[in-house]
């Protein structure tokens, strides 16, 4: 059941894998929808099962609590971060967790991203906070990463790697490789020199098309 949906995840891990923001059996992905008695579902990727080997019926389907709908699988080791987030963001649709190597670089450094550009800006929220460390798949990671995502779109996860999130799949890869590009950015611009944020009018119109795209509950606190 729910090919289509389990196809779409598929098909996200798969550009992921071959756009260079996963290796192996690293990061996963998961989308949330509405079941046809009206419950929430989420389906996401398998634990420990290689992109190129992996087929649309190793997807799996969870209710809201976590239990299994469908699959044979044991789902991915961060299920329990995917769903902490849906539970914290009602419009999140997908979320996408990847350990990207220059969002891995900036995660290491355990400094946040401040403001920098305006695409950021505008699509990811504002600045990038980096979530404390917790062992990978452990209910403190998805409690640290619900905290230091707040109302934006994208977070590192200290010592670990990158999750962001969008009302879809294409929109959540889409936030996943501006996450990455920011975090290149910001990162060889801390090489060359200093990082400056930008300038405060261009901060708040950022904020303001973020706010009108996403929806005002999701605005940063000024
Ligand atoms: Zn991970």
């Amino acid at each position: 059941m729910w090919e289509e949906r389990r196809t779409q995840v598929l098909e996200t891990a798969r550009r992921l894998c071959r756009d260079g923001f996963v290796l192996g059996t690293t990061g996963n992905v998961s989308q949330r929808f509405r079941g046809p008695e009206g419950g929430e579902l989420v389906a996401i990727t398998p634990s420990g099962r290689p992109y190129d080997t992996m087929t649309a019926d190793d997807i799996v389907v969870l209710d809201a609590q976590g239990r299994p709908v469908a699959g044979d699988l044991p789902p991915s080791i961060e299920t329990v971060m995917h769903l902490a987030i849906y539970r914290a963001r009602s419009n999140a649709g997908a979320v996408v967790h990847t350990h990207s190597v220059y969002a891995s670089i900036v995660a290491v450094t355990c400094r946040e991203i401040p403001a920098l550009l305006d695409d950021q800006v505008a699509f990811l929220g504002g600045e990038i906070k980096v979530a404390e460390y917790a062992l990978p798949g452990s209910p403190q990671l998805a409690g640290n990463a619900v905290a230091a995502l707040g109302p934006r779109n994208a977070v590192l996860l200290a010592n670990h790697g990158a999750v962001a999130l969008g009302r879809d799949l294409r929109e959540a890869f889409d936030h996943c490789a501006l996450l990455e590009k920011t975090a290149q950015v910001c990162a060889l611009a801390r090489m060359v020199g200093e990082a400056r944020e930008l300038p405060r009018g261009a901060l708040e119109a950022g904020r303001a098309a973020f706010g009108a795209r996403f929806g005002d509950a999701l605005a940063p606190a000024p």
